[in-house]
């Protein structure tokens, strides 16, 4: 693409074909902007594609309004110049070398496209070296650069390239490059990086110490350049602006943790207080009570406890996301000795439904690779929910089956059952399929979360299966631990 002719010939056109979609892919992997300005101006002073003595890349601040240089690659003199060209051409042909000798092995083009998109990367890690070498390399024209377009005269370079919306061949006649002397010479080319946002900067580059002349194709090219590069960029820009809302919304999901956590904390120890003076007051320790004070010590109770276990769950949320319970122990664990730990919570629970809670046990029960508490607290989340879902006389059971090296723990209901496009929302912090605040059925969308959680840090597995007004089955898996529920671990 360096030296121009008036026609293609076959094979140049192909050659060229093909160091246009190297360009293409090259530019296509950067994410981020500093990578993506080192790229752009890389291939613009390769030798091997566009050939410019140096390249420039400077980003369009609005606020204030001013120019900020990037990346500026080029050599301060001839000699380095010519220096530099030769070590590259050298690497080049290196590189071509190495790849023909391993076409001849492989001939398939798809493993070779590899190695041309890394011939472009190693040159460009060459140039960059050289920079890292004290300024002894391709970029040691590389500096910070700050031009405030306020003072510029209106046919300063940076304000007519800004201006044109097409590249431009500038000369030092059509225009002033006063404070740029030292990154461009005359004749250059620039054009504008646009993206949807609007101008994200100018890339500029010149021929100083090439004899090939910047003509018309240059420019045709430079122009080319400059859309591909354009299209990168909106890319790059997307990558960055998720990139920041994620870090973003992590650090306000991280607050929300905190403070859930304070609050719960907050809540807990007068919720204790008011539990501790209700149960003294109804175990008459204090003074007899009437039927009717009694009723109503008993709806004390019950209220103040169904409030301590959603602050309960608030904060297992909190100290889970916090990383706090994760440090579960893996360790030989009895399910069946879990479930029935958990039975009486259930109980507590359950208000005024009469739903049956029945194991089915198949055969002996194997121990599994988990952690008791956390696998108790599991079962709790999911019985809680079977319970709470299910009809007023309603029957959950408990299957354990072992398959070869594992043991499914399936919890199943008769409740209202999950649509199948909530089932994989479900796990999700505070989701509810039931949004409304009129909702027949309370909590706060956290069990399941907290369920998946302690899954991930004991490496169990949970599986949904679900029809909407039939019932829910939630399977828990387990890898087998040696021993047998009831029995002394072997
Ligand atoms: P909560 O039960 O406190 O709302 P969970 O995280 O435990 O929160 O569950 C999230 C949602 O998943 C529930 O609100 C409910 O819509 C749905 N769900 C969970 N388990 C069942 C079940 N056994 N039957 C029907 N729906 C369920």
């Amino acid at each position: 693409m360096k030296s121009p002719g008036s026609q293609l010939s076959p094979g140049r056109y192909a050659q060229e074909l093909n160091l246009l979609e190297q360009v293409h892919v090259a530019l296509g992997t950067a994410s981020k902007l500093e990578d993506f300005y080192l790229i752009a101006t890389s291939i613009l002073v390769d030798p091997n594609a566009f050939g410019y003595s140096r390249a420039l890349v400077l980003r369009s601040e609005e606020r204030p309004r001013s120019f900020t240089g990037r990346v500026a690659l080029g050599t301060q003199s001839l000699e380095d110049h010519l220096r530099f060209r030769e070590d590259i051409l050298e690497e080049t042909r290196r590189l071509q070398e190495l790849i023909e000798a391993i076409q001849r092995e492989n001939p398939e083009p798809r493993a070779i496209q590899p190695l041309y998109d890394l011939r472009f990367h190693s040159l460009w890690i060459h140039l960059l070296q050289g920079n890292d070498a004290g300024g002894d390399g391709l970029n040691s024209g590389f500096r910070e650069l700050n031009i405030g377009r306020e003072g510029l005269p209106e046919n300063h370079l940076l304000e007519r390239a800004a201006a044109a919306t097409r590249a431009t061949i500038f000369t030092a006649e059509d225009v002033d490059a006063t404070g740029l002397e030292d990154y461009v010479r005359f004749p250059c080319v620039a054009g504008r990086l646009v993206t949807r946002r609007g101008m994200h900067g100018l890339l500029i580059a010149d021929r100083q110490y090439e004899d090939t002349p910047i003509d018309g194709e240059s420019l045709y090219h430079f122009q080319w350049l400059v859309n591909h590069a354009s299209v990168s960029l909106e890319n790059v820009e997307l990558v960055e602006e998720l990139t920041a809302t994620t870090q973003r919304l992590q650090e306000v999901d991280r607050l929300k943790s905190n403070f859930l956590s304070i609050v719960s904390h907050e809540l807990r120890t007068p919720l204790t207080s008011i539990m501790g003076f209700a149960q003294l007051l109804a175990a008459e320790k204090v003074g007899t009570l009437q039927p009717s004070q009694r009723d109503l010590m008993r709806r004390i109770e019950q209220h103040s406890t169904h409030l301590h276990n959603m602050v309960n769950d608030i904060l297992e949320i909190a100290e889970v996301e916090g990383g706090g319970m994760v440090n579960v122990q893996v360790q030989p664990v009895d399910p069946l000795s879990c479930f029935i730990s958990v039975l009486p919570k259930i109980e507590a629970r359950r208000g005024n439904k009469q739903v049956t809670i029945e194991p089915l046990i198949h055969d002996s029960v194997p121990l599994v690779w988990a952690d008791d508490a956390a696998l108790e607290r599991v079962l709790f989340h999911l019985l809680d929910n079977a319970v709470k879902f299910s009809p007023g006389e309603g029957r959950v059971t408990v299957e354990y089956e072992a398959r070869e090296a594992v043991l499914d723990i399936s919890v199943q209901d008769s409740g209202i059952g999950i649509p199948q496009d909530n089932l994989k929302k479900i796990f999700d912090h505070f989701y509810q399929v039931d949004f409304r605040l009129e909702r027949s059925f309370g909590g706060m969308g956290i069990g399941l979360t907290v369920v998946k959680l302690l899954l991930d840090a004991m490496n169990g597995r949970i599986r949904v299966e679900s029809t909407p007004g039939v019932g829910s089955r939630f399977t828990l898996t387990f890898p087998i631990a040696p021993g047998r529920s009831g029995a002394p671990a072997e």
